[in-house]
């Protein structure tokens, strides 16, 4: 009887360690989405061409209020016409 207390007692140990463990690694997690946010050369993709490439490098363009990123100058102007047509 008194095994089957210490087991109760040694699952229940293993369990809280474990989330707790579960809670450090997630907080973890969010530290480093946080850091990914800042760092402004993260890949992004173009909604034309569909090709990714570094933020920093992309053509900025403000299109029906929202901030869109392109490869190149052509790609924004093309995705604009194709826009347009709709
Ligand atoms: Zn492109």
């Amino acid at each position: 009887m008194r095994l089957l207390i210490l087991l109760i007692l040694l699952y229940l140990a293993y369990r809280s360690l474990k989330s707790w463990m579960f809670k450090n690694i997630s907080s973890e997690n969010t530290i480093d989405g946080k850091k990914m946010g800042e760092i402004d050369d993260i890949m992004i993709k173009d909604p034309y061409c569909e090709i990714y490439f570094p933020r920093r490098n992309g053509i900025h363009c403000n299109i029906d209020g929202k901030d869109l990123y392109f490869c190149s100058k052509e790609c924004r102007d093309k995705f604009i016409e194709s826009k347009k047509k709709k």
